[in-house]
């Protein structure tokens, strides 16, 4: 395959906006040729594709830093590696970064194995973080097997949740093995378990969605995240916090900690809803953990974005069928939604059009602050010679219907079904070849690369 060129468009570069376009092929982008200077490519002949953008945005390919592409628990997640790229790559997101989640009885190398396994139809570029479950010890006799053979540079954690369950003084034992080295990140959801559970056994269970409100106020998340703040501080740990909704929790992006040490991931669900969703019938279909919030809340966590102080946003994609939510308590149903396919024009939308959130913002949040905080920063989220060539072409004129019969994975419902939103992503290149045209989408089970972080 030959050289393409795009012509013709706003880039995004890390340098700012520029008018004018790249040149590409498999091995990544070539030249970024601005057009209010001399274009200095060198090699271009007939064979060179080129493809008028008409003055769409060209933006890095997406990364979801948050993905759950099957993987756990006994209920199956609607999307596997395979229907979920093909969300993705819909949506303009052309890397997920996943999970390997050892049960009880398995090892790191049985874990990375079975996760290996599960990704090798994926058709978007993958990384893992690792869980460091409560048998964290055991897990990191493996450590360097996971960091040097397998290149996962990263570990999640969670504070709740069965076997996963660490404690405080856990956390702080694994962020001072583990925080010397300066590049590994803890990507952690944060929950006081022991209040959650204090207010399951005060309330009982129900079949109303707006006991997981009750039962997970703001602050079983804030006293965690204001506790790990702190660790990350006295330890030197980098921490992102997992899918983060809360205005108190966005405060401490206030407090002063290091640039880049201290992360909130949020999601566009926490963006789009609030709690009043989790009221009446269909409310069984909006649970996630942590659950929809105020306006207040969403209020603070765009004001943050805007500020270009929350600067990851990912999905938590993990959505159940319709059959599986339905008619269930709130401590019995499998909680999570979807989102892989909706993030980006999403973010343009409601962050850009609307709110005016600017386009290099728009960048840092879906897909280069993944990328720097995670080790993939510049091969990904950089339009720049020698970056991969996951390129999103967005055309702000256009306009994006959500929902089933726009979904491109196997989702059978979508929280978004029927929202209108402003632009529309008319082509998505991965690794230099296009992989969706604005209406289908082709890509090859397999064509995503695993992608090992030094
Ligand atoms: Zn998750």
């Amino acid at each position: 395959m030959g050289r393409t060129r795009i012509v013709n468009a706003r880039v995004v570069t890390p340098k700012g906006v520029c008018y004018g376009g790249v040149v590409f092929d498999e091995q990544g982008i070539i030249a970024v040729e601005d057009a209010a200077t001399e274009c200095c490519t060198t090699g271009l002949d007939d064979s060179v594709e080129t493809i008028d953008a008409g003055g769409a945005w060209l933006v890095p390919g997406g990364i979801d830093p948050h993905v759950h592409f099957g993987g756990f628990g006994d209920i199956p997640i609607a999307d596997d590696f395979w229907t979920g790229s093909l969300g993705a790559l819909a949506g303009g997101t052309t890397t997920v970064m996943d999970f390997c989640e050892p049960s009880v009885e398995e090892d790191a190398r049985a874990v990375i194995a079975r996760r290996m396994a599960d990704a090798s139809r994926s058709a978007v570029d993958y990384a893992f973080h690792f869980v460091l479950s409560e048998q964290y010890r055991d897990l990191l006799r493996d450590l360097a097997y996971i960091e040097d053979e397998c290149g996962i540079r990263d570990y999640k954690l969670f504070t709740v949740y069965g076997n996963t369950t660490l404690t405080l003084s856990d956390v702080r034992e694994i962020f001072e093995r583990l925080s010397d080295d300066g590049r590994r990140t803890f990507l952690i959801h944060a929950e006081d378990a022991d209040l959650v559970a204090c207010l399951e056994e005060e309330l009982g269970d129900s079949a109303d969605m707006q006991y997981l409100a009750r039962t997970r106020p703001d602050a079983v998340e804030f006293r965690e995240c204001e506790a790990l703040h702190e660790l990350a501080g006295e330890t030197g740990a980098r921490v992102c916090i997992a899918h983060s909704t809360c205005a108190e929790t966005v405060a401490l992006l206030d407090e002063p900690l290091a640039r880049g040490q201290f992360e909130l991931e949020t999601c566009p669900h926490y963006l789009a809803f609030t709690e009043e969703k989790l009221a009446g019938e269909q409310g069984a279909r909006y649970t996630m953990v942590p659950p929809l919030r105020s306006e207040a809340d969403q209020a603070a966590l765009w004001d943050a974005i805007l500020a270009g102080k929350l600067r990851i946003l990912s999905t938590d994609h993990c959505p159940y069928s319709a059959r599986y939510k339905d008619g269930k308590t709130y401590q019995a149903i499998p909680n999570g939604v979807d989102g892989v396919q909706w993030r980006m024009i999403y973010a343009f939308s409601e962050g850009v059009a609307k709110r005016g959130l600017t386009m290099p913002r728009f960048v840092d949040l879906t897909s280069a602050n993944a990328a720097r905080f995670y080790g993939m920063w510049p091969r990904k989220g950089c339009i720049a010679a020698g970056s991969d060539a996951d390129l999103v072409l967005i055309d702000p004129a256009g306009t994006t219907t959500l929902g089933i019969d726009a979904s491109a994975s196997a989702i059978d419902y979508s929280i978004y079904e029927g929202m209108e939103l402003s632009g529309r992503i008319v082509r998505v290149f991965k690794g230099g070849r296009e992989v969706y045209d604005g209406e289908r989408v082709s890509a090859e089970p397999g064509s995503g690369r695993f992608l090992a972080r030094s």
